[in-house]
């Protein structure tokens, strides 16, 4: 008898194993594809290395005086790229196993609020995880497109690349596809870019993506998709656009079917399966963490609502609080913003941070908001290591720190960091710097 059963072993499963594992329960943990699930192997992690890969050329190329000769071998790139992940996800492996985990390899059918079966193997355990995550939003009529897993593993870089879906990921592939040669063209149904976040950010990606020569189409409808020598992508109104490869990035659903969820009746939010805020489902010994959870889809959400969800199954009484939850954007520049607008706030250019020039990178802003009794509330970044330096003001709005508190604060110098100080300093004085 398990002390507990986790299905799907993303960041949401594997780091409740490696908790649970830690306080010696007995745990199972049942994966079908590959450990460490979407994002180590096919989201977060190889999505960066590809930008991580456009801005180091893009960089040089960009830098006066630098004359660049480059070719890429995509395929040996791979090799490197799945020879990085396999490192993680065998690290991930290994840590669990090292913690009691007992990591099975197969797909898991529910067969009631105990019991899990493996093929022809019943288990049975005290608590059950669903921790079974999403998959891309298909569209009927638009087909032979690529989805995140397709693109990530190119062999080459498309001549032409149209992306359906203007969301993060089609942005932050989009603008390392466009770094890295290709002729990119977004179409986004909303009114624009990254529907949901901050204009006000959005205007310096909007901005950068038309320096890099990208296309960005908003307010159109894709109908369809048509195969020649090229990939026609169809929109409302006779519209459209030719490319070599297109990319379906519109969105993500859960993963609930086919796994005997039903079987447990549990109630549901929508497509997502319901919790309250200890992670337990309408079946009390049933937990549900990450993106099969609801929104925010995020990596690190997986990973909180995992140490929650641990917690409880450990008998303590842990609660969700996602009021200074970061979200990020790869775009160029990045965005990252966390907690909640207020009243006031205060802005400093990245145009005057020194480190930002260094980086021959002046397009963007540091925005921090923050009560009347100057105790910060949330902020937002559209800067060079926004996904780095919004953590300090994520710990500020969870702690309930004063702007003074940051801008008081000794930064290092030259770092982007001395953006977020002089934000925050502004919020009672004047920043030095602007
Ligand atoms: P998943 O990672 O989806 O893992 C679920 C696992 O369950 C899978 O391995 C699956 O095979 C397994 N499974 C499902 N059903 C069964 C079954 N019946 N039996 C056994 N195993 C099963 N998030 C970020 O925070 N930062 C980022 O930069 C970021 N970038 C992304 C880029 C891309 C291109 C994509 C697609 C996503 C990105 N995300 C990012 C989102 C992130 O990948 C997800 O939020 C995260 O993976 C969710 O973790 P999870 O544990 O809920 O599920």
């Amino acid at each position: 008898m398990y002390d507990a059963i986790i299905i799907g072993s993303g960041p949401g499963g594997y780091a409740a194993a490696i908790r649970l594992g830690q306080r010696q329960k007995k745990v199972a943990l049942i994966e079908k594809d590959k450990i460490g699930g979407e994002c180590l192997n096919y989201g977060c992690i190889p999505s960066k290395a590809l930008i991580e890969l456009a801005n180091s050329i893009n960089y040089l190329r960009e830098m006066p005086g630098v004359s660049l000769n480059y070719s890429i071998d995509m395929k040996k790139w791979q090799e490197w790229k799945w020879s990085m992940i396999n490192r993680l996800t065998g690290g991930v492996e290994t840590l669990c196993k090292g913690y009691g985990v007992d990591v099975i390899r197969g797909e898991a059918y529910i067969v009631d609020a105990t019991h899990v079966k493996i093929g022809e193997k019943v288990i049975e355990g005290k608590n059950l995880v669903i921790a079974t995550g999403s998959k891309p939003v298909r569209i009927k009529g638009i087909d032979d497109v690529m989805y995140n897993r397709e693109v990530l593993d190119l062999d080459h870089i498309p001549e032409s690349t149209a992306i359906i879906g203007g969301g993060y990921i089609g942005v932050e592939i989009g603008t390392a596809l466009a770094k890295l040669g290709s002729k990119v063209t977004i179409i986004e149904m909303m009114p624009s870019i990254l529907p949901g976040t901050d204009q006000e950010l959005v205007r310096h990606v909007e901005r950068r993506l038309s320096q890099l020569g990208v296309r960005v189409m908003t307010g159109k409808k894709v109908l369809n998709t048509q195969h020649g020598d090229k990939i026609r992508v169809n929109m409302e109104g006779g519209e459209y656009v030719e490319a070599e490869k297109v990319l379906m990035t519109v969105g993500r659903v859960p993963n609930t079917e086919g796994f005997g969820l039903e079987n447990l009746k549990l109630e549901m939010d929508g497509r997502f399966i319901k919790t309250d805020a200890h992670k337990r489902t309408s079946v009390p010994n049933v937990y549900a963490i990450g993106d099969v959870s609801g929104q925010p889809m995020l990596a690190h959400k997986a990973y909180y609502d995992a140490d929650i969800a641990a917690d409880n199954i450990c008998g303590m009484d842990s609660v969700v609080e996602y009021r200074a939850m970061p979200y990020v954007i790869y775009s160029d520049p990045e965005i990252a913003y966390t907690g909640s607008k207020s009243a006031k706030s205060t802005r400093f250019p990245v145009a005057a941070n020194g480190r930002s020039l260094t980086m021959n990178e002046s397009i963007g802003t540091f925005n921090i908001y923050y009560d009347e009794k100057g105790i910060v509330t949330g902020a937002g970044l559209a800067a060079p290591h926004a996904s780095e330096l919004i953590s300090e003001l994520s710990l500020a709005v969870e702690s309930g720190l004063m702007a003074m508190d940051i801008g008081l604060t000794i930064h290092p110098h030259p770092t982007v960091s001395e953006g977020v100080k002089e934000t925050a300093e502004e919020a009672y004085g004047k920043p030095l710097h602007f």
